[in-house]
């Protein structure tokens, strides 16, 4: 897979809201709408992007209650046919990890007994935590105040409608620093530039 850096800063924004349209992702990026449009087809035909989703309110999640077990089965297959089972990780042929979503242990015994499984452990979780886990791709990524190459996790910034990133904190602050007095000295210019004139907008 090869995606360069305009396309990691799409993925990045996408990640943030996968709703933004066309126009709204190529004033965030500084580039043109043909060039978003390319981009995200490409992602999308290399299969890269493979979907956009919704996130769901947790609390909708929590009407069950989980229960992770370790079991062991010869029919794997099986478990497609139970709803109830909402992951499923393989350690060896036979042996698996897996989540099962349930209202009652009742229901949890009748998934158990019905995709025949041998329990190993059981385990209730207590609690998820969504993590959003960043593209683990090694792409060449320049800060956007000091140009150096950004290493690990970038600082994402929005700044009236464009998206910047940073490599480190001392950087987004320098960069909002300037920001700031680039705004002053606009705001003065176009108070003085007015009364020259003697009108204003
Ligand atoms: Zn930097």
């Amino acid at each position: 897979m090869r995606i360069d850096e305009l396309d990691l800063k799409l993925i990045y924004i996408l990640m943030d809201n996968s709703r933004l349209s066309i126009s709204e992702l190529a004033e965030r990026l500084g580039v043109s709408r043909p060039t978003v449009k390319s981009r995200l087809e490409k992602l999308e035909r290399e299969e890269i992007i493979q979907g956009y989703t919704i996130k769901l309110n947790p609390k909708l999640l929590r009407a069950h209650n989980v229960v992770a077990l370790i079991v062991k089965t010869n029919e794997p297959d099986k478990m497609r046919e139970f709803e109830e089972i909402i992951e499923i990780n393989r350690f060896t042929s036979r042996k698996y990890l897996i989540k099962i979503a349930v209202e009652s242990m009742e229901e949890l015994r009748k998934v158990i007994e019905g995709a025949g499984f041998e329990v190993i452990e059981i385990m209730p979780i207590l609690e998820t935590v969504e993590r959003k886990s960043p593209p683990k791709v090694k792409v060449p990524f320049k800060c956007d105040y000091c140009g150096k190459e950004i290493v690990g996790e970038p600082i994402v910034y929005k700044y009236r409608n464009r998206v910047y990133f940073f490599c480190c904190p001392t950087c987004f602050r320098e960069f909002k620093k300037t920001r700031e007095n680039i705004e002053k000295f606009k705001l003065k210019e176009e108070k003085e530039g007015s009364t020259h004139e003697g009108h204003s907008h």
